[in-house]
């Protein structure tokens, strides 16, 4: 998952995250409840130009019963990446289960499973039709011409049996309206079949109008579907495939290694989102993004995120991951290394592909210390324990920037100890095959052995307890010489607004109005959401560099602040006030030399050796 909430780069005030619905279950019966046995399962789908017009997919579930008791079909509650608990039972409807012409008894027995008397049928149809109106990467989003679905969205399982059972989905839909999907094509045309519940779930469609071509990568075929039709073409698809067709290989060269059959990027553009986010897949990733983002780096680097992500966290994965569990949260302490080093990888790709260059590579680095700073210190494990409650201190997604950097550290110490014959990419790599090539999930044995290994033998144990555990300030000072760096840390005069924001159905939302700040005093109210300031649209991607371009020496000028309250758009008077803030940067320290030039050069080039 990568989030870019464009506001959220901009250093205003503080910046606050989304806060998240919590959901606590009833205490867990002595008996954990189970399905009678169910085979042979068929979900058939359909979603037309009718079913978009209420929002609707209508599902039909078959099954054969194989065994005594009730059917229990349950929901899941989360779908994998997007670590907060939704509960896609609240979205299906008109639940009804027959055998034949047969109404069939049912009532729930929770709120997200429900219970199914079969009554001596052997065959089992249930119908039910799902509300695709939420504008998510993990949920069902529906147009007139359109819509997004996951797996988790409206495949239900069996409940408190094995997820091992091969099913079938068949979509159907229009002529003229395509089907894009990672899922394995099926014997019948319209038909897709998977051999487990993990893998169906882990298939988000893309079903209507739409542009979708493909390309050889790696040897493998790519496939860039985006909706709505016509909103990327021309250069700034050609562009998109192009930095694809560059990142894909040196990822590839990471873990020696391309996993997929086949991949297929899922675009929405949409100027009902203000930003941009994106959610992985083993084979596919989902991303929407407001129409602003088009050609943009940003998009190239959660493109690259995500693609990351086919190797680390569908495959390598933390072992509290594995396997995944769907009615309830899955905590675990390593998303600092399944997001924060998919960031930083995310970022090597891009510049060891050559779509960034160094110096790009360095401010996007710069960027994620500046954020770190921000936070309240925060261990890496904690950040990934608490994420799924949404903590209000601003660190609920602190493990993205400082695992990356983490991610840095672990690099440069590894280079340093082993003559910068090894690197971190050793670690992933031998991690994967030690691991998930051999079905399971790894553990902080797994993890920090490998380190050790990697850097010639060096304990890691320290390491592990002030920087990962602990919350103790990065050693920046004392490894950054060892790759030829220093941390170089400049005063910053910008305009300040006084504001907190988060962003909220794409729109970016006044939080918090500091007292006596500009925004207080030009009457700026918790709600309104920020449309412009000045000329500079809130939508634009370089938001930040723009609006302190525009307003950064203006000491005293007229800051228009245009924001959407209710559903007026109001105009306020503010003025431009500039404050300082420290900004911290990574340059070439001047006299590195020697194993420090090949550890820095090693880092952004991919390579190893003298
Ligand atoms: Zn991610």
């Amino acid at each position: 998952m990568r989030e870019a909430a464009l506001l959220l780069t901009l250093s205003l005030w503080c910046a606050a995250g989304v806060t998240a619905a919590g959901a606590q279950r009833a205490p867990a019966p002595a008996r954990p409840p189970r399905s009678a046995p169910l085979a042979n399962l068929r979900y058939e789908l359909s979603f037309d130009s009718a079913s978009a017009a209420e929002r609707t997919i209508r599902v039909a579930l078959s099954f054969d019963v194989a065994g005594p008791g009730p059917v229990l079909l349950s929901f899941p509650a989360w779908t994998p990446g997007a670590y907060e608990i939704t509960n896609f039972a609240r979205w299906v409807n008109n639940f009804a289960p027959t055998a034949g012409d047969r109404r069939l008894a049912w009532d729930k027995l929770d709120f997200d499973t429900w219970r199914v008397q079969p009554a001596g049928a052997r065959s089992i149809t249930v119908r039910y039709d799902y509300v695709a109106d939420t504008l998510d990467n993990a949920m069902a989003w529906s147009r007139p011409d359109f819509v997004l679905f996951n797996g988790t969205n409206v495949l239900p399982f069996p409940e408190g049996r094995d997820f091992d059972f091969p099913a079938t989905v068949t979509m159907k839909t229009q002529p003229g309206w395509l089907v894009a999907t990672g899922m394995a094509s099926g014997p019948a045309p319209g038909s897709y079949r998977e051999g487990n519940y993990h893998d169906l779930v882990d298939k988000p469609f893309f079903v209507g109008r739409m542009d979708v071509d493909s390309m050889r990568i790696e040897n493998r075929w790519h496939r860039l579907a985006t909706y709505p039709a016509g909103a990327m073409s021309g250069a700034p698809r050609s562009l998109l495939w192009d930095q694809i067709g560059r990142m894909v290989p040196a990822m590839s060269a990471v873990f020696q290694e391309t996993p997929w059959d086949t991949y297929t990027t899922l675009l929405i553009f949409t100027p009902d989102v203000g930003g941009g986010s994106a959610l992985e897949h083993g084979n596919s990733h989902v991303g929407i993004y407001n129409p602003g983002f088009i050609g943009s780096p940003v998009l190239a680097s959660i493109t690259a995120h995500e693609i990351f992500h086919a190797w680390n966290v569908k495959r390598l994965r933390p072992h509290d991951l594995w396997p995944y569990e769907y009615d309830e949260e899955q905590e675990t302490t390593w998303l600092w290394v399944s997001e924060g080093i998919t960031d930083y990888y995310a970022n090597l790709a891009l510049v060891r592909g050559g779509i960034i260059d160094s110096v790009e590579f360095m401010a996007m680095t710069d960027q994620k210390i500046d954020e770190v700073a921000a936070a309240p210190p925060t261990a890496l494990e904690d950040a990934s324990l608490s994420t799924w409650i949404g903590p209000t201190d601003g660190t609920r997604y602190l493990y993205y920037p400082k695992g990356s950097l983490a991610g840095l550290l672990l690099d440069i110490l590894i280079r340093d100890g082993s003559d910068n014959r090894r690197s971190l990419d050793d670690v992933l790599r031998e991690t994967y095959r030690a691991t998930y090539k051999k079905g399971r999930g790894f553990t902080g044995r797994d993890w920090w052995d490998a380190v050790a290994r990697a850097a010639g033998g060096r304990s890691f144990a320290e390491f592990n307890a002030r920087y990962i555990d602990g919350r103790e300030p990065f050693p920046w000072s004392k490894v950054l010489p060892l790759a030829g760096m220093r941390l170089v840390t400049d005063t910053i005069r910008e305009p300040t607004l006084g504001i907190a924001t988060s962003q909220d159905s794409g729109a970016i939302v006044v939080r918090e109005v500091a007292p006596g700040s500009v925004a207080a005093e030009a009457g700026v109210k918790v709600g309104d959401a920020v449309l412009a300031l000045g000329d500079v649209a809130i939508e634009n991607p370089n938001f930040g560099p723009a609006y302190r371009a525009r307003f950064g020496r203006s000491e005293g000028d007229s800051l228009p602040i245009r924001v959407r309250r209710g559903t007026e758009i109001v105009t306020l008077s503010g003025t431009v006030r500039l404050g300082e803030r420290l900004e911290s940067r990574l340059a070439p320290a001047p006299n590195a030399r020697g194993k420090a030039v090949r550890i820095r050069n090693g880092i952004v080039r991919g390579v190893t050796g003298r």
